[in-house]
């Protein structure tokens, strides 16, 4: 059976898994019936097929599927040693969850600054470090990859493990090489907003280095080496079966719904060029862009997106609320003085963009943002 076509009418939403389902499903169907007739539910086949696909396109060695991003960052830290006493250097214009990831793994966020790219920089980590760092943990936020060679090279230079969180970035490319491929681990999300994303929770730890991908492999399941024995105390986070079906197919059609990100996002930076006193994303020379995310800035973000919900274009927020600022960590963080990091959060304005968008729809959201500051 197939999905039902729903046509959003006059609506422009942020994103539409039936429309993403609808054109999969004659694909998909018919791998799922087998997983579920064939395949193990926990720990499948499938499971390693698409470990070894996504180590294969990102150029390392090993994939090691988890339960969500959080718990791959949480479990990266783990593995690579970072813990109680250790400073974590990461970005302070950023998705909080990362933030609380470190607190899970008992280590302390240290948060910096933006650089112009809204990222964690070199000079800005350099800075940040001192006798207690022990790790770096940049964001390849909204998809635009951080200068992955220079945190590299920084973080080798100083006796530190450098941590990928390339859960926006699914497809993105730093000095023509995949981002996920640069830290001693990289940690990836498959929640379904992401660029790939499974029909639920999932996770991945992408790593060259084989004793670290055989531990996640404990570390994901419960802390058992073999079949009854605990080895540590951990987690039960493991990718299932079913969602990693689905993603072997999905991988196979990223990188085209990447180009076709890049496409709409080429059609809304030459649509909104010089409109208002917004400003547009830049993107680094060195670097391709995934656009998981369109986000403008401008100091009239509630009028606008008010402005656009009345026109039915639905627009969202990453992130309103600066790391720093929610109640669960603010204690531990202190009140640091990070006025870039809170200008951001005040100014951010995300359009909708995703490769099921067609191009009146792009359309009509600039049109909208045209008509909204030509009229006021
Ligand atoms: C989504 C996201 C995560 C967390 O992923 P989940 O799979 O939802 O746990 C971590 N970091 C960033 C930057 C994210 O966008």
């Amino acid at each position: 059976m197939g999905f039902r076509e729903v046509e959003v009418g006059g609506k422009v939403e942020t994103k539409s898994y039936t429309r993403q389902y609808a054109a999969l499903w004659a694909e998909l169907s018919p791998v799922l019936e087998q997983v579920i007739r064939e395949d193990k539910p926990i720990l499948g086949k499938a499971v390693a097929r698409f470990e070894a696909a996504l180590a294969s396109v990102h150029g390392v060695a090993h994939a090691v599927g988890v339960g969500s991003g959080t718990d791959a960052l949480i479990l990266s830290l783990r593995a690579l040693g970072v813990g109680e006493g250790d400073e974590v250097i990461t970005g302070a214009h950023t998705f909080a969850g990362v933030v609380s990831a470190i607190l899970q793994a008992g280590a302390s966020p240290v948060l910096v600054e933006p650089d112009a790219y809204g990222l964690l920089g070199v000079a800005g980590a350099e800075a940040a470090i001192t006798p207690r760092t022990r790790c770096i943990l940049p964001v390849h936020f909204h998809g635009h990859p951080v200068d992955a060679t220079g945190l590299r090279a920084l973080a080798d230079a100083r006796g530190l493990v450098l941590l990928e969180d390339v859960a926006q970035a699914h497809g993105a490319t730093w000095q023509g090489r995949p981002v996920g491929s640069f830290g001693h681990a990289a940690a990836m999300s498959f929640h379904p907003s992401k660029n790939l994303g499974a029909f639920g929770d999932g996770g991945a730890v992408l790593t060259d280095d084989g004793a670290l991908a055989a531990r996640l492999r404990i570390l994901r399941n419960l802390g058992k080496d073999g079949k009854y024995d605990f080895a540590e105390v951990a987690p039960n986070s493991k990718l299932d079966t079913l969602q990693a079906a689905l993603l072997e197919v999905k991988l196979r059609h990223l990188p085209a719904w990447v180009e076709r990100r890049r496409a709409l996002a080429r059609r809304y930076l030459a649509g909104l060029e010089g409109v208002g006193d917004l400003e547009l994303p830049r993107v680094h020379p060195d670097a391709e862009h995934a656009w998981h995310l369109f986000v403008v800035r401008t100091g009239r973000r509630e009028a606008l997106r008010a402005w656009l919900a009345g026109r039915g274009i639905r627009t969202s927020l990453h992130y309103p609320t600066p790391a720093h600022r929610h109640p669960a960590f603010a204690e531990r963080l202190g009140a640091p003085s990070l006025p870039r990091a809170e200008r951001l959060a005040e100014r951010v304005l995300t359009l909708p963009l995703s490769h099921e968008h067609t191009d009146a729809e792009i359309d009509r959201v600039i049109e909208g943002v045209r008509d909204f500051f030509r009229e006021a």
